[in-house]
């Protein structure tokens, strides 16, 4: 009898894990609280911005290269359009941390041109830049259709033989040794290897890394053009610390979402919890962002929203073993940049449940988060 897999979270991640082991011809059972698609947790909000500039770690590249392989893939065999790839702006004081590694980063991407704040003002009229800043134009870079992403990587799993079982929360898994115990609203099942993707409620499913994962809110706020065509000119923007933010137009092109950094998401026990009110101190950074840099946008937003993602203390993801239970590989706290790498992630997850040799180099994360406190 062949090995028996279970997937807690059919997520961004987990959508991933469950169509690359069920597309190896794997039995896969993947377990679902909601249903894949939905706007509760990391995967809401209908834009993530892809970009082929690291701002954080060098190390990602071939991860992110290696998730655009696998989106083609998902597109073709879906028939779904999934990115758009429009280019994508990278700026931010050419002295910060981050500006300097996109810079190095840029070095390496055929796609990538730098520009100077002159040439970057005159090329994008509807944004506005600092004096200081350095800024590149990642050409590979544009829009993910988030919710559409998982979806169509959970109906391809459907499609290659996953059990999907949505609206089926998993209460507990535990690795008995001979196999792991799932438990859920129809009893408990064994399973032979179990990958945990449940974002910002894995340490509730795997408490062994309650030390390890917190739980994060964070609030999009959508905001329309000033006249009529005023967002023409807009591309996807992200922006390095100390003034980070991003800013992604709407595929309809009424409107253009933007988010802030770590200082604006507070923390929460569980996603269930988190507090529906925007503080007038994000409000006023969202403004501030807004006037400085897309002059061509009215400053007051249309709609605010709140989404859920895990963090680890390094902002290095958990992609390998939980402590103590070897048959459950745990793949979460991707700390706001996960979106991007999600097919590759989904992949790495996969071959770690399968005892395979991870096809992309992730040596780096093995001791990423040793000695890492909050
Ligand atoms: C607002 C926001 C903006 C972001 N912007 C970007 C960006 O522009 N680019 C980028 O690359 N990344 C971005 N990220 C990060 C990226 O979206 C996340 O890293 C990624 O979506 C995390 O995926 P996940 O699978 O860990 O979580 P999720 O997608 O939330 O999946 C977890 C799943 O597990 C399910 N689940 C939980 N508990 C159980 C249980 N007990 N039983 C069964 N199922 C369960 C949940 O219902 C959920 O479907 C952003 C994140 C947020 C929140």
């Amino acid at each position: 009898m062949s090995s028996r897999f279970a997937v807690i979270g059919a997520g961004t991640m987990g959508a991933q894990a469950a169509w690359r082991l069920a597309s190896r011809g794997h039995r896969v059972v993947a377990f679902e609280k909601y249903a894949p698609g939905h706007p509760y947790g990391a995967a809401g909000g209908e834009t993530r911005l892809y970009r082929n500039i690291e701002l954080e770690d060098l190390r990602y590249t071939p991860l992110v290269r290696r998730a655009s392989e696998l989106w083609l893939s998902l597109e073709t065999q879906s028939g779904w359009k999934l990115r758009d790839i429009t280019g994508a702006v990278i700026a931010g004081h050419a002295e910060a941390e981050e500006t300097r590694r996109a810079l190095a980063a840029a070095e390496a991407e055929p796609g990538a041109e730098v520009l100077d704040v002159h040439d970057a003002r005159r090329r994008f009229p509807a944004h506005a830049f600092d004096a200081e800043d350095a800024v590149i134009f990642d050409r590979g870079g544009g829009v993910i259709r988030p919710e559409l992403t998982v979806k169509a990587a959970a109906t391809q799993a459907v499609q290659a033989g996953c059990e999907l079982r949505t609206h089926t929360p998993v209460t507990s898994v535990e690795d008995r040794g001979s196999h792991v115990e799932v438990t859920s609203a129809r009893g408990a099942e064994a399973f032979d290897r179990v990958v945990v993707t449940a974002g910002a409620w894995t340490q509730h499913v795997v408490p062994q890394l309650s030390g390890q994962l917190r739980s994060h809110q964070l609030m999009s706020a959508w905001f329309a053009g000033k006249t009529a065509n005023a967002l023409e000119g807009v591309h996807p923007l992200i922006r390095t610390n100390p003034t980070y933010c991003y800013a992604l137009p709407t595929s309809d092109g009424y409107g253009v979402k933007l988010g802030l950094g770590f200082g604006f998401h507070p923390r929460v026990e569980r996603p269930e919890d988190g507090p529906r009110v925007v503080e007038e101190e994000a409000m006023a950074a969202f403004r501030e962002r807004v006037r400085r840099y897309l002059p061509v946008v009215d400053p007051e937003p249309y709609r605010t929203d709140f989404y859920y993602e895990s963090y680890t203390a390094s902002r290095h993801e958990w992609l390998a073993p939980a402590p103590g239970q070897p048959n459950i590989i745990v793949a979460s706290g991707f700390s706001g940049h996960g979106f991007k790498m999600s097919p590759a992630i989904g992949e790495l997850a996969a071959e770690l449940a399968l005892g395979d040799r991870p096809s992309v180099d992730i040596s780096f994360l093995e001791t990423a988060n040793d000695g890492v406190s909050w």
